[in-house]
C-alpha cells in the first residue's frame, strides 16, 4: 500500500482515538501517527525493502505495551511513542494484505509481502489491494484520511490536503515508475 494511505489509516485509527482520550496531547499524536506510519517505507533506500522497517509482530506488541503504559502515564512523550509504535506495527501488518515487493507488482512474481521476523519467513500478499498506488488503495487513502481531516483543525488538514494529492498523482502514474527510473 502507499505510504499515504499508512498515514491516513493511522491518523484516523490512531491518533483520533488518542486525541479523544487525551485532547492535550493531539499533536504529540498527530506527529507521532503520521511518523509511524511513514517510517517503516525508509526501508525502500535502506536495507531489504518490507524487513529491515518491517515489523508485523514486534512493533505492534511493543506498541500494546506502550500504550498500557501512556494509558498509566500520559505525558506526550509516552502518548507519541505508543501511536508512533501501533503506527508502525499496523503499516507492516496491512502491508500483508497488498501487492508483492517487487517494483511491478500487478506482475506478482514475487511471493514476499511482508517478512514476518519472529517466523523468519515472508507472508505470502493477499492483494486485497491489488499493488500501491491501485485505484483501490487511493480509495483507501481517502476514506481514511478525509474523516480525519473532518475531525482534526488546522494544519492537519493541509497535511491531508497534500497527502491526497501526493496519492492522486502517484496512482495516475504508478505504472509507468520502473520505465521512468529504467528498471
Ligand atoms: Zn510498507
Amino acid at each position: 500500500m502507499m505510504v499515504t494511505t499508512h498515514a491516513a489509516a493511522a491518523l484516523l485509527l490512531l491518533a483520533v482515538p488518542a486525541s479523544v482520550l487525551v485532547p492535550e496531547f493531539t499533536a504529540a499524536a498527530v506527529v507521532a501517527a503520521l511518523l509511524g506510519g511513514i517510517a517503516p517505507d525508509v526501508d525502500l533506500f535502506v536495507g531489504v525493502h518490507r524487513k529491515t522497517l518491517h515489523f508485523p509482530i514486534y512493533a505492534s506488541v511493543a506498541g500494546v505495551v506502550a500504550a498500557l503504559v501512556a494509558v498509566a502515564a500520559p505525558s506526550a512523550a509516552s502518548v507519541a511513542v505508543a501511536v508512533f509504535l501501533l503506527a508502525a506495527g499496523l503499516h507492516a501488518v496491512s502491508d500483508w494484505f497488498g501487492g508483492s515487493d517487487e517494483l511491478r507488482p500487478w506482475e506478482r512474481t514475487s511471493p514476499r509481502a511482508v517478512y514476518l521476523h519472529p517466523r523468519r519467513r515472508w507472508l505470502r500478499p493477499l492483494h486485497v489491494v491489488r499493488y500501491d498506488g491501485a485505484p483501490e488503495d487511493f480509495l483507501l487513502t481517502a476514506v481514511f484520511a478525509l474523516p480525519a481531516a473532518l475531525f482534526f483543525v488546522g494544519p492537519v488538514r493541509l497535511v491531508v490536503a497534500a497527502g491526497l494529492v501526493v496519492a492522486a498523482t502517484y496512482t495516475v502514474f504508478r505504472r509507468y515508475v520502473p520505465d521512468v527510473l529504467g528498471i
